[in-house]
């Protein structure tokens, strides 16, 4: 497991890795040995002391200009904060739209892909994909922002026990749709009556009590639906081939899968992603589209933000910041007594700026994770009329990864279904692929699950994050030694340029990482301009 560590993973990946040779013990170890535990994280959402306005009017200090490099959440929330502080910000963004990574696909958005060919969504009124985040977990401080701004949220099914596994050459359970319940319910069954035996063997003796033996063996017994023999025969838990329903219909419970055929399967790997701290149910999303967030944030700060503006030069004046940027084949400047600098790395690394040879080659040494997604719109939601799947995914080790169903629109006509969130290797082959090859790869795969997919199908968009101008990466994946060798010095500013972002968090690929390095970056600034004298630094 430490091996695997030592190459670069994305959290996703590192997840399942850890999962398929460790469980849930290497899980937690390797969590705990990248900081991604939640002590540390309840711990700085709620360390952050907001700047106050009144420190600026005290210090004489209203109005300290910070010009911030993006919109994205880091930007946005930077801007934000320093604002109600009493600060002169200004976002200069190279799109035409905050969000930057949060992006929330509607009929008529267009996109055109690096080297791509320009992409025009049809979706429906009402019907939207969240190309990149999807799902907030409730530790976030992401929900805070939600809860500060007013941004509506409902439950995003992240576990849902009815949807399937389905995997290809992988022993005799191979293409075949099953329940997710079957398969958990037969694991732990089986699991069950192994350590039951186990329990009560006497090398177990000097470890547990027989008091402990018994409350293990009871406990056991109700976890896996042993029967009085102590042994797995199937159970309600794994669901009935007919329901239970009036009168003389008491339902009929499938018979278990055989453990070996499980085991072959490989799907059990599957079960410690949906305990992974950052998926465990319940996990949220915005009501009409994840951009809720950013439009809040904009909403705060009219004026604010010049769109269009791609940022060319990044410089450091004796006493302050100069940015040059072109915006409709102008270029232009702007100075500030600070910069905010949100762009993501594998962008930055290309733009020349003042920063010392170690942080460039930080800057350079860091890779992004490749990911994609495609949304399809569907004439009518089979997934809830004919599998009875309301929300939630389908998990399989095709190339499609995952299968989403919608968290919103339940019980109404079409719906937007995710056809394949896929990453590394995957990512890369659909991704390579033209827009109609995604599509079809992707609809031929869906098929081989739900019968109704080609024939219900209305139209798709597809993402590939690699190829998506100023961004170019899903998200910062830092290896170990990475963390070790370039994460201290990306942390440290530049003079008066600070970096924020999820790359400069251990919560990357989330957006709660930009929200709390941008509270880092803001904070950093308030208590150097507090600290430093008023003669010091010219106010712009
Ligand atoms: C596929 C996918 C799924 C995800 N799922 C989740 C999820 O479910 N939940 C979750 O919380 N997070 C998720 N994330 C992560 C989340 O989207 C990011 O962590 C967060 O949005 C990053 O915000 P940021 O401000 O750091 O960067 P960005 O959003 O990338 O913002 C950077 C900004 O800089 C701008 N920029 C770039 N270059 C220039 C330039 N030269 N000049 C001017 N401006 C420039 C960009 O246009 C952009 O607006 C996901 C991400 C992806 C890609």
């Amino acid at each position: 497991m430490t091996g695997k560590l030592d190459k670069v993973v994305t959290r996703r990946d590192f997840l399942n890795q850890v999962g398929k040779v460790g469980g849930a013990v290497a899980v937690y170890g390797a969590m705990d040995s990248l900081g991604l535990l939640g002590g540390s994280m309840f711990a700085s959402a709620s360390s952050f002391n907001a700047p106050k306005k009144s420190d600026l009017v005290m210090a004489n200090k209203i109005g300290k200009k910070v010009v911030i490099l993006g919109a994205g959440i880091a930007g946005l929330a930077s801007a934000y904060e320093l604002s109600k502080a009493g600060y002169d910000v200004h976002i200069l963004e190279a799109r035409d739209r905050t969000g930057g990574r949060n992006w929330t696909v509607r009929g008529g958005t267009e996109e055109t892909e690096i080297n791509g060919v320009k992409q025009v969504a049809k979706f429906e009124k009402g019907q939207y994909m969240n190309a990149g985040p999807a799902r907030i977990p409730q530790h976030h401080v992401t929900i805070d922002y939600c809860r500060e701004l007013g941004v509506e949220l409902e439950v995003f099914t992240n576990a849902n026990e009815a949807a399937y596994y389905y995997q290809e050459n992988a022993g005799p359970l191979s293409n075949t749709k099953i329940r997710k319940r079957e398969i958990k319910a037969d694991t732990r069954g089986y699991v069950a009556e192994l350590l039951t035996k186990a329990a009560n063997q006497t090398s177990l003796d000097e470890n547990l009590t027989s008091q402990d033996i018994e409350r293990l063996t009871a406990y056991l017994t109700r976890d896996g639906a042993l029967n009085s023999s102590k042994k797995y025969t199937g159970s309600s838990y794994r669901g009935y081939t007919e329901l239970p329903g009036a009168g003389l219909k008491p339902g009929t419970i499938g018979a278990p899968h055989k453990f070996n055929h499980i085991l072959e399967s490989g799907m059990m790997n599957y079960f410690s992603s949906e305990y992974s701290f950052d998926q465990q149910m319940l996990m949220f999303q915005p009501v009409g589209g994840m951009d809720s967030i950013p439009k809040a944030l904009e909403a705060k700060l009219p004026g604010k933000i010049t769109f269009g503006a791609e940022i060319q030069e990044i410089r450091q004046t004796a006493d302050g910041t100069r940015v040059v940027y072109t915006i409709k084949g102008k270029t232009k400047e702007m100075t500030g007594d600070y910069c905010i600098c949100t762009i993501p790395l594998s962008v930055l690394k290309n733009i020349p700026a003042d920063f010392t040879p170690e942080m460039n080659n930080a800057i350079k040494s860091i890779n992004y994770a490749t990911t994609g997604k495609i949304a399809f719109q569907f004439k009518n939601r089979f997934w809830e009329t004919e599998d009875r799947i309301m929300g939630g995914m389908t998990t399989t080790n095709m190339d499609i990864n995952q299968i989403w169903y919608p968290s919103y629109g339940y019980l109404s006509k079409k719906g937007v279904v995710i056809g394949y969130y896929n990453f590394g290797q995957a990512a890369v082959n659909l991704g390579n692929m033209s827009i109609a090859q995604r599509e079809k790869h992707a609809l031929a795969q869906g098929a081989k699950i739900h019968k109704s997919y080609t024939s219900e199908f209305e139209n798709s968009f597809s993402v590939a994050w690699h190829k998506i101008k100023y961004n170019e990466g899903g998200w910062a994946s830092y290896s170990a030694s990475d963390l070790k060798n370039y994460y201290p010095t990306l942390n440290e500013p530049q003079g008066r340029i600070y970096l924020a972002g999820e790359h400069l968090s251990y919560m990357t690929g989330w957006m709660s990482g930009a929200f709390e390095s941008a509270r880092i970056a803001v904070t950093q600034i308030h208590e150097r301009t507090l600290k430093e004298t008023n003669t010091k630094v010219k106010v712009g």
